[in-house]
C-alpha cells in the first residue's frame, strides 16, 4: 500500500504520461491523414470524410457534391520551371483554394499528384458551381506563369463537379467517378473549364 505522498505523485504521474500519450496520438493523427508538400488532407483524409458526409447525406437524405481539380500541363510546368518550382506552385495552388472552403463540412484535399479536391456536404449543383467558380478565380488571380501551357500564358486548371443525392442504391465511388467523367470531359474540351456531370452526355 502507497503512503498519501507517493499515491499524489504516481497518479499525477499517470496524468502526466497520458496527456502526453494523447498529445503524440493526435500528432501521429495528423501526420497520417496530411500531405507533406502541402499540409491539406491527404487521398487517406479525403476518403473517411467523404464517407462520413456521404453516411450523412443518405440519413438527411440531401445531396453531396464533389469538386475535382486538375493542374492543365503540369509536366510542361516542371519541364519549364524545375521541379523545385512545380512544388512551390502545388503549395502556392493548395493555399488559395483554402481560402475558398468556408464550412466545416467542406473539404480540400490533394487528391493525387496536381489533383485536388474539394468535398461539399449538404451542396446542391448550385452551391457546387459556385465554389468550383470560385476556386478557379483564386488560382487565376494567381497569375502563376506558364509560358509553355497550350491554353493561357498562365497556370489553369480543369475541373470536374458531380452531385448526387445518396441513396441506398448508389455509393460515394459513384460521385468520385462522376466528377472523374466530368474532370475527362473539360480535358478533352480544350482544358481550362469546368464541367458539371449533368452537363454530359450519356455514354
Ligand atoms: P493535363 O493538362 O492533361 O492534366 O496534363 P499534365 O501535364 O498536367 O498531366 P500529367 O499527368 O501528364 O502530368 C502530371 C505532372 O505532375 C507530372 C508530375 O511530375 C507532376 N507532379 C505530380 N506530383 C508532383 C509534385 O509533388 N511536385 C511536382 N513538382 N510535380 C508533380
Ligand atoms: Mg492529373
Ligand atoms: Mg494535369
Amino acid at each position: 500500500m502507497l503512503f498519501g505522498d507517493a499515491k499524489t505523485s504516481l497518479t499525477k504521474l499517470v496524468a502526466e504520461r497520458t496527456a502526453e500519450l494523447a498529445e503524440a496520438n493526435r500528432v501521429l493523427q495528423d501526420l497520417a491523414n496530411s500531405d507533406g508538400l502541402t499540409k491539406i488532407g491527404n487521398r487517406r483524409r479525403f476518403t473517411s470524410f467523404l464517407t462520413d458526409e456521404w453516411n450523412r447525406a443518405a440519413r438527411s437524405k440531401s445531396g453531396i457534391s464533389l469538386v475535382l481539380l486538375d493542374i492543365d500541363n503540369f509536366k510542361l510546368f516542371n519541364d519549364t520551371y524545375g521541379h523545385h518550382a512545380g512544388d512551390d506552385c502545388l503549395q502556392m495552388v493548395a493555399e488559395s483554394l483554402t481560402q475558398v472552403i468556408k464550412r466545416p463540412t467542406d473539404l480540400l484535399t490533394r487528391f493525387g499528384g496536381e489533383e485536388f479536391a474539394i468535398v461539399l456536404g449538404a451542396t446542391d449543383g448550385i452551391g457546387a458551381r459556385q465554389i468550383a467558380e470560385e476556386a478557379v478565380r483564386s488560382i487565376n488571380d494567381l497569375k502563376l506563369e506558364h509560358s509553355a501551357s497550350v491554353t493561357s500564358p498562365y497556370l489553369t486548371v480543369s475541373v470536374g463537379v458531380a452531385t448526387l443525392f445518396a441513396t441506398m442504391e448508389n455509393s460515394e465511388t459513384d460521385l468520385i467517378k462522376s466528377a472523374d467523367r466530368a474532370l475527362y470531359r473539360a480535358k478533352a474540351n480544350g482544358r481550362n473549364q469546368i464541367v458539371e456531370c449533368n452537363e454530359l452526355e450519356p455514354i
